[in-house]
């Protein structure tokens, strides 16, 4: 049989080795020079045109953004069911209850309506998630935010690079997180950076990433040890010189499988919207968890469900509120994420096209 094609593939090569050594002989591994100049070299190249502050995962900085933005018990942050458990836990976390609200077919993101829907006195932010590397529709939710006296946080944990109507993801929210895990667009090997829109909130971040201080033994409130090492930042400064050219290679991918692939629903790209194709997800309306199987049996290809339980099903958030969930119900039913990975062949592009084909047609 062919070889086995990974759903995701993370890319080190030597300069990420030798930005690692130059550190580890510097002797100084904890946060220092590297984590400030990555802070500042991520903010540029996204033209975020805000702060970034780095911790040591995306959830952290979804966490620790929340709590600089006031979120606190007795508050609820309305957020998609359809999504990593990390969106729920790090409001959950804060105190306050995630209310869940259902997505749209057309970008796997936050329906404006169902958002509008779920909006109670006790709301006060809305955490869309950038799912698969398809901007949300933001630009509508911060017209309701700002009709409702509301926040926007952005879950931009798949999104690095990811656009809508010219303006960055990261750029909208009070503050936004991109995850640096290794699966990600790019990695720093466990990290996360949290861009930040008002002064305050980046420097009560810095006050949380580091037990509350800014100034040694002057702490200011409770906080935790949340901080990036300068190792880590060192691979995600290499990192960053290399995402613009996987992008490519992604949405390059991403056009010979949607101009190839028959009897799968490709994903859709709305108008304004660049995608980074984190993930190339495809519907599959009849038993998908077989054509998975399948998948891997018959072809040795790798492909991911996310996310096959929706938050709203996860034992901690079974008792959260939330209105009817069907867009959400259908898509954990049928979603199946195709490798489209950088590191794919041409030849490993025209197996999955084969194979999902063959399949497809198999089970019409
Ligand atoms: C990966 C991810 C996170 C969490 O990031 P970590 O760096 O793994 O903590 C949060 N939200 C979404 C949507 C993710 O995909």
């Amino acid at each position: 049989m062919s070889d086995f094609i990974p759903p995701a593939k993370p890319i080190i090569g030597d300069e990420e080795r030798e930005a690692v050594d130059r550190v580890l002989r510097s002797g100084m591994l904890a946060q220092g020079p590297e984590v400030k100049a990555f802070e500042q070299e991520f903010a540029d190249h996204f033209k975020l045109g805000r702060a970034c502050v780095a911790v040591n995962s995306g959830t952290s900085g979804q966490h620790l953004g929340l709590l600089a933005s006031g979120v606190k018990a007795g508050d609820e942050v309305i957020v998609p069911s359809f999504t990593f458990a990390a969106t729920a836990n790090s409001v959950a976390l804060t105190g306050a209850a995630p209310v869940f609200a259902d997505i749209d077919a057309d970008d796997f993101g936050l329906s404006p309506e169902s958002v509008e829907a779920a909006i109670t006195e006790r709301t006060v932010g809305i955490m869309p998630v950038h799912l698969y590397g398809h901007p949300a529709k933001v630009d509508r939710l911060l017209e309701i935010a700002a009709r409702h006296d509301l926040q926007v946080f952005e879950d931009a944990a798949q999104a690095h690079g990811a656009s809508l109507n010219g303006q960055p993801v990261g750029a909208f929210g009070s503050f936004a997180m991109f995850s640096l895990y290794p699966t990600k667009n790019m990695t720093s090997g466990e990290g996360g950076m949290v861009s930040v829109a008002n002064a305050e909130v980046e420097r009560l971040v810095r006050l949380y990433r580091n037990q509350g201080m800014e100034k040694q033994y002057h702490n200011e409130v409770v906080g935790l040890n949340n901080r990036m090492t300068d190792i880590h930042a060192a691979i995600g400064r290499v990192q960053l010189t290399k995402v613009d050219a996987w992008t490519k290679r992604r949405q390059e991918n991403a056009a010979f499988l949607d101009a190839n692939l028959t009897g799968v629903t490709t994903p859709p790209v709305r108008e304004g919207a660049v995608h980074v194709y984190h993930q190339y997800t495809v519907r599959v309306p009849e038993d998908r968890d077989g054509f998975a199987q399948a998948l891997r049996d018959e072809y040795n290809i790798g492909s991911g469900m996310f996310y096959p339980v929706p938050n709203h099903r996860l034992k901690p958030f079974v008792s959260a509120s939330h209105p009817e969930l069907p867009e959400t119900e259908r898509a954990a039913r049928e979603c199946l994420s195709l490798p489209v990975h950088p590191s794919l062949s041409q030849d490993d592009l025209e197996r999955i096209v084969t194979a999902v084909n063959a399949l497809a047609e198999a089970g019409a």
